[in-house]
């Protein structure tokens, strides 16, 4: 099959991802193989391709929002049928055993394994996954529109979930990517007021069309305190301005799975019961939940669609905000 393999870590701009003839992997028991339809791609795979998170697999496939068909199913695997579109993410597989997964938080599981990073992911004709951690896809969703709610869809819905916002409430972005383009429908959905703040004029524009009640640069003041924010985009230097921004009692929700050193800043900020955290992977509830969200609304995905071949055209026009809305790969 054709895949884009990262063979070592390195900057995007030198084109680390090599299109090449791999073999095609076989479902394990308990897996199905996926013939990959559409992927979409997020700024973890960039995270991974130039190696600030620190390689797990080697080669290794990056790819982890896939919408495909079932192609085979592997001994015992019995859940989909060949032939049903399905949707796989980001959590590849959990032990089941340990006490984050016995405790309703196997998105904290001590032995996880994550799709496109530490096994191969959907930058590929095909990917194998357990059944239990594919979804079923609502339909209404063509394929390169669903891709984007697998990942920057769900983990947005997880931080909107733990910043605990409420009707009514003032709910500030910092970053405006394909994740935040997906959180805004949905709080918009929930009579929340969003309040965008990023440096590319492209996404304040985009944010604005999606219903934001304000939109400015990264590190500019909203101006009403909000009740509580999510922030997407990878710098730590917009964590004290994002504080500063919140009410007594907000709450700062940090959306990425990698962030530059936060800058020291004054206690004063964070008192008076400021909170922050971070959001590490998700549930397959929480997968599930926000699938059946995204159908209700429904949510409308902005995508720029790349060949499977120019997936390092698309991770630099990620990493330059040349895109806004989400990028996904088309087999
Ligand atoms: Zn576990
Ligand atoms: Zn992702």
């Amino acid at each position: 099959m054709k895949a884009c393999v990262l063979r070592a870590p390195a900057p995007i701009e030198t084109n680390p991802l090599a299109f090449a003839d791999v073999p095609a992997p076989q479902p394990g028991a308990g897996e199905v193989l996926v013939r990959v339809r559409a992927c979409g791609v997020c700024r973890t795979d960039l995270h991974v391709v130039e190696g600030e998170l620190a390689p797990r697999k080697s080669p290794v496939i990056p790819g982890h929002q896939v919408v495909g068909v079932v192609e085979s199913c592997g001994a015992g695997a019995r859940r989909f049928a060949p032939g049903a579109r399905v949707g796989i993410a980001w959590l590849h597989h959990t032990d089941g055993t340990c006490s984050y997964c016995r405790g309703g938080a196997e998105n904290l599981c001590d032995n996880p394994a994550f799709t496109g990073y530490t096994v191969d992911g959907g930058y590929a004709e095909y990917v194998v996954a357990p059944e239990d951690f594919v979804y079923a896809l609502p339909e209404g969703f063509a394929d390169e529109q669903a891709a984007p709610l697998l990942c920057a869809g769900i983990i947005g819905f997880r931080c909107l979930r733990l910043s605990g916002i409420q009707a009514g409430g003032r709910l500030g972005f910092y970053g405006f990517g394909a994740a935040a383009h997906v959180a805004i429908q949905v709080a918009r959905h929930w009579g929340v007021e969003v309040y965008a703040a990023t440096r590319d004029a492209r996404h304040q524009r985009l944010a604005m069309e999606l219903g934001a009640r304000w939109s400015g640069g990264a590190l500019e003041a909203p101006p009403a305190p909000l009740d509580a924010a999510i922030v997407f985009a990878p710098a730590g230097e917009i964590v004290p301005a994002a504080l500063k921004a919140l009410r007594k009692g907000g709450a700062l929700v940090l959306g990425g799975i990698h962030m530059s050193d936060i800058p020291s800043f004054p206690y004063e900020l964070l008192y008076q019961e400021r909170v922050i955290r971070s959001v590490a992977n998700n549930t397959r509830q929480d997968g599930a939940d926000f699938l059946r969200v995204a159908a209700d609304i429904p949510i409308r995905t902005r995508v720029h669609i790349y060949p499977l071949a120019e997936a390092n055209r698309a991770l630099n026009a990620l990493k330059n905000d040349a895109i806004p809305g989400a990028a996904v790969l088309k087999c």
